[in-house]
């Protein structure tokens, strides 16, 4: 289906002990082959990195789920995009809804974020989406395209863009059991495609990433998958099984 490669990222958000992260990385190495045609990323706790580093099997990178918009220095609690690359992590998922509505973070910090995660060599999920409210209220290309994607434009160099991927995670999705129907993600998928070829360009568009998220897993992957637009996703509670590699990305 593509040349690019599908991008099926975990989102651990907030989980884990020690014990229960040595256990769920012994579940993802042995869960059987990842296709070659597939890309899977896991967006780890920040104090579980190192050790998830050491211990992952090689076909799946590490993210972090958040940077600091500065660099190292004076921040204190920060961490810096350019520490995380030192220490191997290959990725970052900015934007979250979660932190854009508990850490209030607006767009425009994201899109600072995304430059000092791309300028310390990082590869990023960007995540964008509309509340129930707003998609019931008509508004999801004002929050989704004009808003989320917006604060994007004018920022990047293609050759940047390569290394950023849009999530596109309707927030009543999101650890509600409720999914947008394949058909109603493969509309907005489009959209933001659209958007990305009228305000980045048409090589953009065709080669950018957008991962689907919420309440993804491997009982609706395959329909989801299957849209045009849809080039992966993006999973939170499914990513803390095995069912997250056997069901989702051996179904991309
Ligand atoms: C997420 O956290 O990005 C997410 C999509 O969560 P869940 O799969 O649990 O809905």
């Amino acid at each position: 289906k593509y040349p690019k490669k599908y991008l099926i990222g975990g989102n651990w958000k907030c989980n884990g002990t020690k014990e229960s992260v040595a256990k769920l990385v012994k579940t993802l190495n042995s869960a059987g082959p990842i296709p070659p045609w597939v890309e899977v990323v896991v967006g780890v706790p920040a104090i579980h990195i190192g050790d998830v580093l050491k211990t992952i099997r090689k076909d799946i990178s590490v993210a972090a789920q958040d940077c600091s918009a500065t660099g190292y220095g004076a921040f204190t609690g920060e961490l810096a995009a350019p520490m995380l690359a030192d220490f191997g992590v290959s990725w970052v998922i900015l934007g979250h809804s979660e932190r854009r509505t508990n850490q209030k973070e607006s767009s425009e910090l994201v899109a600072t974020k995304t430059k000092a995660a791309l300028d310390a060599g990082l590869s990023v999920m960007v995540c964008v989406g509309e509340t129930l409210e707003e998609r019931e209220a008509g508004k999801i290309d004002a929050v989704v395209l004009d808003d989320h994607m917006g604060a994007l434009k004018g920022k990047f160099s293609d050759v940047e863009w390569a290394k950023i991927a849009i999530a596109y995670e309707p927030v009543w999705a999101i650890g509600t059991g409720k999914t947008a129907s394949p058909e109603q993600a493969q509309d907005v998928h489009a959209s933001i495609r659209g958007w990305l070829a009228a305000n980045v360009s048409p090589a953009v568009a065709a080669a950018t990433r957008i991962q689907y998220g919420g309440s993804m897993k491997g009982a609706n992957a395959p329909g989801l998958l299957a849209k045009p637009d849809i080039d992966g996703g993006l999973i939170g509670g499914a990513s803390l099984k095995a069912e997250f590699i056997t069901g989702i990305a051996a179904a991309a």
